[in-house]
């Protein structure tokens, strides 16, 4: 599904040239929740804004479906991203004038579908993530883990088969990160497969997979049994 071929990222930091990745490696297959983990800098973001296809490579090639994403050029990636690819970064934030419900039908602004139908779309996705009775609020009206749930709502209101995450937890208490923990192996096991970048060891027990980075290369790759991760995902 997911095919990363010798990622190569530098950044130049006027004389200095920072390399973020160093011939990154990897496949994923569909129907995967990974998590990816390593120490600060080690090149988590930096890989999955180039996945995501936010940013390009220095050198290598993301595929994903067949589909060798840097190849395609500016609005056909743009498409492409529209498409395929459901974003819950911390910096994504949420538009503070617009309510929860307008926040989620954001993705749908581009399509040609009848208004009502959007809103009812983004209702339905408001209401896998618990927060119907909030959908007039705006996102300063909202608690962190509310507000996070929108921004998960939001990547999946064009059912995106691929969803990546960066940190969706980051700021969360331990009780609310397990609620968004369990949100998302649920949304996994109807089939979405998610990237998910995160510090926090605990997470791991939902994971599938859990690769490592250390100074922009995969530095270990561990799976899980399905069995222990039901148990896991309650
Ligand atoms: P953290 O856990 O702290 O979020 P990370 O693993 O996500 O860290 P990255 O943000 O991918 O790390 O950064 C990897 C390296 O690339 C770091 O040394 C960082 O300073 C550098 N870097 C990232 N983005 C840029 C940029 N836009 N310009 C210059 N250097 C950058
Ligand atoms: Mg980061």
């Amino acid at each position: 599904f997911i095919e990363i071929e010798n990622l190569i990222r530098n950044f130049q930091n006027g004389n200095d040239c920072v390399q973020a990745l160093r011939g990154l490696n990897l496949s994923v297959s569909e129907g995967t929740f990974l998590g990816v983990m390593g120490p600060s800098g080690s090149g988590k973001s930096t890989f999955l804004s180039i996945l995501g296809g936010l940013c390009g490579p220095s050198d290598g090639r993301v595929v994903i479906d067949g589909i060798d994403i840097h190849a395609l050029g500016g609005e056909k990636l743009a498409d492409f991203r529209r498409e395929y690819l459901g974003f819950v970064f911390q910096s994504f934030n949420l538009v503070p004038y617009l309510s929860a419900l307008e926040n989620v039908m954001l993705p749908l602004a581009i399509k040609r579908m009848p208004t009502p139908q959007k809103r009812d779309r983004a209702r339905e996705v408001l209401a896998k993530v618990g927060l119907e009775h909030r959908a007039t609020h705006l996102p300063s009206q909202l608690s962190g883990g509310e507000q996070e749930r929108v921004a998960i709502a939001r990547a999946l209101v064009n059912k995106p088969p691929l969803i990546l995450a960066d940190e969706p937890t980051g700021s969360l208490d331990s009780t609310t990160s397990k609620e968004i923990m369990d949100l998302l192996a649920h949304l996994n096991q109807e089939g979405q497969t998610i990237v998910m970048v995160t510090h926090n060891q605990e997470n791991t027990e939902y994971f599938q997979r859990t690769i490592s980075l250390r100074d922009g290369q995969v530095d270990s790759d561990r799976s899980v049994y399905t069995a222990t991760r039901a148990t896991a995902a309650g």
